[in-house]
């Protein structure tokens, strides 16, 4: 994969002294966790606030690592190199994008505040249908996973599609830069991680990024049905760019009956239910337009499982069905689920929803608002886990829908199991710190 020779040029570090022999050793991958490291691979000690990968340095060596990158010597009983830099992970980040500009390859970053990584697997999916596809795993989306999934390509790929996340401004620039993707996604601005960011404008700057820092040879993809979204990009993107939205834009789609996404007069099985889900799949019918491909080749329909508590759909007994959304909920997807919920068809619908977090300020207005689309869907029933003061606002909003709030997920279980009757729909959505996938695990059991 790259000599020691290649990795101290593109490091900078032709001052060190390797023997011949030495930098003509190539390593066959890079790695920062010796749990995966497997011989002839190269080990980079990333340290956090927690951790100091400099005391696995040792592993490493006996794992067969062929050389250690790291930010300060250590006295190890190998004579294995060590590249020594100013900050290890700058350095895995440069391998990285190194790595990633040795392959001519559609390269695709997405970003947004909800829908990343539905969209992520949706675009794989299509994509898959076509090549061999490279697709960021887990939630390898941030500074280190970024890095960790380019440095993953491989001469069979044909696409890599990467999930870029953010918390705070710059980061998605650092991220552009590093995947300079060929085909840029953002999904939506919405109002995750408000709390840091202050505004939904700062937010849609923060994404944009993505646009600012793309080769103008890129192609834009946005969501048109979010204004925001394209008033913010038009001031920092003039290259190519495809819209598409249900409301409008270049590729408009029509969401018909049993869950079937008209474009340009095709009809397309979508591979999951709900509106936003049919956004979802938008953005990857217009990445599949923007590559000229065979679009007759998604007309079967796809399958695609997104990771535990995204978008599952479970029957238990008497035709009752939990729609577990328990890993993530802002404000947006908050709204998107409840519409999903009613938009299920079955007897009763019944939502059970706790915290959503990291909204600072807006915090008691976005649970008060979540609770106005409980009452504005006519929902049968309210069962809410109030982990902190402003979830209460749910409840209260919801007036005229018969609820219930639990301080504790225990009485919030036995009321469930109580309750739940033949037909029944149920949503159950929080932040995923609130822990609600123990009350789908605890449902799960009634199978
Ligand atoms: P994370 O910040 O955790 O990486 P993400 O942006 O990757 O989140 P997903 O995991 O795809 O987002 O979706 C999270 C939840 O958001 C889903 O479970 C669903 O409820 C909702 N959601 C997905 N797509 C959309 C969308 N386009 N609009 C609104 N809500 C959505
Ligand atoms: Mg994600």
């Amino acid at each position: 994969m790259i000599s020691l020779h290649e990795l101290s040029k593109i490091l900078d570090l032709d001052h060190i002294k390797l023997t011949e022999s030495e930098l003509n050793k190539s390593a066959t991958g890079i790695t920062t966790d010796t749990r995966n490291l497997k011989p002839g691979e190269i080990f980079v000690a990333l340290s956090g606030e927690n951790f100091d990968g400099h005391n696995f340095a040792s592993v490493a060596v006996e794992k067969g690592a062929i050389a250690l990158i790291l930010s300060r010597a250590l006295s190890l009983v190998t004579d294995t190199p060590q590249l020594i830099v100013s900050d290890t992970l700058v350095a895995y980040q440069q391998i990285a994008n190194w790595w990633r500009n040795c392959f001519d390859i559609p390269v695709i970053g997405i970003t947004g505040s909800v829908g990343k990584t539905t969209t992520k697997e949706l675009i794989a999916a299509v994509l898959n249908t076509q090549g061999k596809v490279l697709k960021t795993e887990a939630n390898y989306n941030n500074e280190i996973g970024v890095p960790k999934t380019l440095l993953e390509l491989r001469s069979g790929h044909d696409y890599a599609v990467i999930e870029m996340a953010m918390r705070a401004t710059g980061e998605i620039a650092l991220l552009t830069n590093l995947t300079r993707p060929t085909i840029g996604v953002i999904t939506n601005v919405g109002t995750a991680h408000i709390g840091r960011l202050g505004s939904k404008e700062a937010i849609a700057r923060a994404k944009c990024e993505l646009l600012a820092q793309m080769p103008l040879s890129s192609v834009a993809i946005l969501n048109h049905d979010n204004p925001l979204l394209l008033q913010t990009a038009a001031k920092v993107w003039h290259g190519e760019t495809l819209t598409y939205g249900l409301a409008g834009g270049d590729l408009k789609g029509e969401l018909l009956e049993d869950n079937i996404l008209k474009v340009e007069g095709r009809e397309f099985p979508l591979p999951l239910a709900g509106i936003h889900n049919a956004s979802n799949y938008l953005a990857a019918i217009a990445v599949a337009k923007v590559l000229e491909l065979d679009l007759d080749l998604l007309s079967p329909g796809l399958t695609v499982e997104l990771p535990k508590g995204r978008a599952r759909r479970y029957e238990i007994q008497d035709n009752i069905v939990i729609l577990d959304e328990t890993y993530n909920a802002g404000f947006e997807s908050m709204i998107a689920s409840l519409q999903m919920l009613k938009d299920t068809p079955g007897t009763r619908h019944l939502a059970v929803l706790g915290t959503m977090k990291e909204l600072g300020k807006y915090s008691a207005q976005l649970h008060h608002q979540v609770g106005e689309k409980v009452k504005e869907l006519d929902l049968d029933r309210l069962f809410v886990l109030v982990d902190e003061p402003e979830t209460e606002a749910i409840a209260t909003a919801a007036q005229g829908i018969s609820y219930e709030c639990f301080d504790n997920h225990q009485d919030l279980i036995s009321t469930l199991q109580a309750e739940i009757t033949k037909g029944d729909r149920i949503l159950v959505k929080a932040s995923n710190s609130v822990g609600l996938s123990r009350i789908v695990e605890e449902l799960l059991k009634c199978k």
